[in-house]
């Protein structure tokens, strides 16, 4: 079975080859630890561990190495520790929220059914990595030393910018670069910066005398290189990393180990949105796994719901995340779960699954064929297919659950107001309606209106305004 892949490297699908089939290696850049994971982090976990099932079914589950890292040193970080541990030094604040936040992203990332990588390194386990690498990058002539910081010098590179396509010049004249005095060039990226007293630092590179610690797309090259080699298969990320991020690890990672390449394909997700809009904490429409999972428009969703909705967008384009979706995507899996658990579940996985998957990731399409499967009454089938896709394939794990306040009465009675409010709106008698939207708020009910995208209906939800 041919897989293909569209690579943003090159930007256009091809027939993916790996390395060494005995040991197809990918790695994909994980979460910085500070705060809950939100809906659009949940994306490329659940892309790549679609893709993660896909490998290891085509070139057996020994042979699919995948690494995904936990940034766990990062400026962000130190600012949370400092915020909800002021009685706590530094360093034993930033340990309780990379613990916590840590333990945090593998529940809620396994309640949406992504397996665990082959490994997660930790940066703070690879300093020496990052040390030995930054001395080689000096020793090359594409890095140097100013001020205490270590300093990547893009001119040294000179197909830097390839993946994102840009010029030097474009990028200078968009990129918001820190111009720093001691900079040879404003491209130039930090690959090691003097920690200030109390933060986390360790012994620096490069002869400099304080201690320090290493910027941000110098860990992703080094934990690669210690788990992967100095080049491998693919690469993944959201496509927000692809410049700066991924751009810089390519350059250190080809300039220390003199490679053409640092991984062959680099696939990218694209972004989520929520109901139509940037999520963003000040547009009030941000919201986290953690949040949907516990109750998200007054019900709890179940994490295959979830993962369901997302996959059933591409993975390369805009995605909209969307209650009404979610609704729908529920449905769906409800009423096959209600056919398909009953049934053994066949083997192999039916062929034109993994054929959809096999065309750069085809999700719509796989669903497509779950559809067919359903229509035609193959149970048996369509459990294999929901299985290998992660997903159980049983009701009793996807009730979803409503979450009425305890201080809530009658349910029925917010419902019954939402009714008449959607009445007095249909009849253009918007004064009733916003009175009963007033009164709906004086009972600590909080109304959200979304209009459905497809038959442009408007529904009504509820949840207990916090
Ligand atoms: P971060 O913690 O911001 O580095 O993000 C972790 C991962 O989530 C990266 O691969 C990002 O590209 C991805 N990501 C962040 N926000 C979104 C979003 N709104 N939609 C899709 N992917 C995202
Ligand atoms: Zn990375």
């Amino acid at each position: 079975m041919a897989l293909t892949l569209y690579n943003t490297l090159t930007r256009q699908k091809e027939p993916f080859e790996p390395l060494d089939p005995a040991r197809v290696r990918m790695y994909v850049c994980g979460p910085t630890v500070y705060d809950y994971a939100h809906i659009g982090n949940a994306r490329p976990v659940i892309v790549f561990d679609v893709l993660f099932r896909l490998l290891r079914h085509l070139y057996g589950p020994d042979h699919v190495t995948y690494v995904r890292n936990i940034t766990d040193v990062d400026d962000k970080i130190n600012a949370r520790a400092a915020e909800d541990y002021p009685s706590l030094p530094l360093n034993e604040a930033i340990r309780e929220v990379t613990k916590k936040t840590e333990a945090q992203f593998h529940e809620d990332m396994h309640a949406l059914g992504a397996l665990d990588p082959t490994a997660e390194p930790r940066a703070t386990e690879h300093i020496e990595q990052m040390r030995v690498m930054i001395d080689r990058l000096i020793a090359n002539g594409c890095a140097y030393v100013a001020k205490d910081h270590v300093l990547f010098h893009v001119a040294s590179m000179p197909d830097y910018g390839k993946l994102s396509g840009r010029s030097l010049d474009e990028m200078i004249a968009g990129a918001r670069v820190e111009v720093a005095p001691f900079k040879r060039d404003p491209m130039d990226f930090v690959l090691w910066k003097p920690s200030k007293p109390g933060e986390p630092s360790w012994p620096s590179p490069g002869g400099i005398e304080v201690p320090g610690r290493p910027g941000w797309h110098i860990e992703c090259s080094a934990m690669s290189a210690a788990h992967l080699g100095e080049t491998f298969d693919i690469h993944g990320g959201g496509i927000d990393l692809v410049f700066p991020h991924h751009e810089n690890e390519i350059a250190q990672s080809r300039c220390a180990y003199r490679t053409t390449v640092m991984a062959n394909y680099w696939l990218h997700n694209g972004f989520l949105q929520v109901e139509g809009e940037k999520m963003a904490k000040s547009l009030g429409n941000f919201v986290t796994v953690h949040e949907l999972l516990t109750g998200w428009h007054s019900y709890a969703w179940p994490g295959e719901a979830l993962r369901f909705n997302m996959l059933r967008t591409h993975y390369r384009q805009p995605l909209d995340w969307t209650l009404v979706g979610l609704d729908e995507a529920h449905k769906v899996l409800w009423d096959w779960y209600g056919d398909a658990e009953n049934a053994t579940p066949a083997a192999p996985v039916p062929m034109p699954v993994i054929e959809a998957l096999g065309d750069d990731l085809n999700t719509p399409k796989v669903i497509t064929e779950l559809h067919r499967l359903h229509g035609a009454g193959h149970f048996e089938e369509l459990r294999a297919a929901l299985q290998f896709l992660g997903f159980s394939g049983e009701r009793g794990k996807i009730e979803r659950v409503r979450q009425d306040g305890a201080d809530i009465a009658n349910a029925n009675e917010v419902d019954a107001l939402i009714a008449a409010r959607n009445a007095a709106r249909k009849a253009k008698d918007f004064k009733e309606a916003d009175r009963i939207r007033d009164e709906l708020q004086a009972m600590g009910i909080e109304v959200k209106d979304a209009k459905d995208p497809k038959t442009g209906e408007l529904v009504t939800t509820w949840e207990v305004a916090r």
